[in-house]
């Protein structure tokens, strides 16, 4: 913090003040507006921030939070402190709260809105950007993505130190990461194929078959992985493979896990010492959590578009137990809730499935012409009285999912 210039330390102090009133009110985890009060003071606040740490940046449609939370735990094998918006605060004032928190960490693990990162990297100089994949988010049009990826190549041109990992089984994310001059190419998977049947370089249709994905137009093609995912098993850039064994559920992670991996790997960091770090994450802000409710174990899912709701259903557990499932259509959520009609539903027919939440009725319709057989419950806790002893598992959207925390007590 010593070589901070004057402003810049007033406008920490300030904005570490204004962060624990907000959290001394109860007005949420101040990691939010300790930010907005040190930007007013010092404008340039992050910039001067991140000068002279290690910074990585963390951005896609889905696993954000979870990766930069195993991106932080698996740069922890170096030794040293690392900095992290821990808490999903993805914009610049939840950026300079992380690191305005932790002003001697050398090391800063940021995950960042993927329509500001190129903002982001002009600010902090990332040494690595993560790109993980690109869908669309509630109402997003195609359009709206391949804009985000232009300007993402822009970025890259610009900086050609920066070190890219990126998931070369996205066609928009290869294309995206095309621009950079350093990347390491991490075969990551993709579920959601409904955002990229059309090449991002000419437009033409996309083949795809078991090697991947190519253009027979252009020729523009997944590049060839360093790094590979083979079920439970990383397979490193020297060709070793080891067990990723996770504490989190679900093939989305097991990808989230390897490209921590190749981040910490970057950074000089051994694979088997990161990795035991990697199975200590147990849950990320309240996902993945399991809660006692009068006799039953619940498990909280966030899926907040088509692709993470897709993600969140290959998670369920096998043995058929019941599923409730909450939407609401509230700002963060967006509005508009005719993205339910591009989520296949089938794979739920089988077991026993809830909805509730502010759109339950529409999810109701939804399913009817899926022909999965569902029950309406006016709470979480009608949800639970319905079941048997057991295991429910929960899939919420945004507000949704924050509700149920709170309804069951502040989970972690
Ligand atoms: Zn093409």
């Amino acid at each position: 913090m010593g070589k901070l210039p004057i402003r810049a330390r007033v406008a920490t102090t300030l904005g570490d003040a204004a962060g624990k009133v907000s959290r001394l009110t109860g007005r949420g985890d101040g990691s939010v507006i300790g930010g907005v009060v040190g930007l007013r003071v010092a404008p340039d606040l992050l910039r001067q921030l991140a000068a002279g740490r290690q910074i990585v940046l963390v951005t896609g449609t889905n696993g954000k939070t979870t990766t930069t939370r195993l991106v932080a735990a698996g740069l922890g094998a170096l030794g040293q402190e690392v900095a992290s918006n821990a808490f999903g605060a993805n914009m610049e004032s939840g950026l300079v709260s992380a690191l305005s928190g932790a002003p001697d960490a050398p090391y800063a693990v940021l995950e960042v809105d993927e329509r500001y990162l190129p903002m982001m990297m002009k600010e902090t100089s990332p040494r690595v950007v993560v790109l993980l994949n690109l869908s669309r988010d509630q109402m997003d049009r195609a359009a709206e993505i391949w804009l985000v990826a232009r300007r993402w190549r822009e970025a890259f041109a610009g900086t050609p130190e920066c070190w890219v990992v990126a998931n070369a089984d996205d066609p928009l994310i290869a294309w995206a990461a095309g621009t950079a001059r350093h990347v390491t190419w991490v075969a990551a998977g993709q579920r959601w194929h409904e955002d990229s049947w059309c090449c991002p370089e000419c437009g033409s249709h996309l083949q795809r078959d078991e090697l991947g994905w190519r253009c027979g137009e252009c020729g523009l093609s997944r590049p060839s992985a360093r790094w590979v995912l083979d079920s439970d098993t990383v397979i490193d850039s020297d060709g070793v493979g080891h067990t990723l064994d996770l504490a989190l559920p679900g093939r989305a992670n097991r990808s989230n896990a390897v490209m921590a991996l190749a981040v910490a790997r970057f950074f000089g960091a051994d694979v088997d010492q990161a990795l035991p770090r990697l199975r200590s994450v147990t849950s990320v802000a309240g996902r993945y959590t399991t809660v006692e409710r009068r006799g039953r174990k619940l498990r909280l899912l966030l899926a907040k578009n088509p692709a993470g709701w897709l993600e969140a259903f290959d998670v369920l557990e096998p043995d058929g137990r019941p599923v409730l499932l909450a939407v609401n259509a509230q700002g963060p959520d967006g509005r508009d809730t005719s993205w339910l009609w591009d989520v296949d539903y089938r794979v739920l027919r089988g077991r026993p499935v809830l909805i509730t939440a502010e759109r339950r009725l529409d999810l109701a319709v939804r399913l009817e012409a899926d022909e999965v057989p569902f029950d309406v419950v006016n709470s979480i806790d009608a949800a639970v009285d319905l079941v048997p002893p057991g295991g429910l598992d929960v899939i919420a959207n945004y507000t949704a999912f924050q509700q149920i925390r709170t309804t069951l007590g502040r989970t972690t």
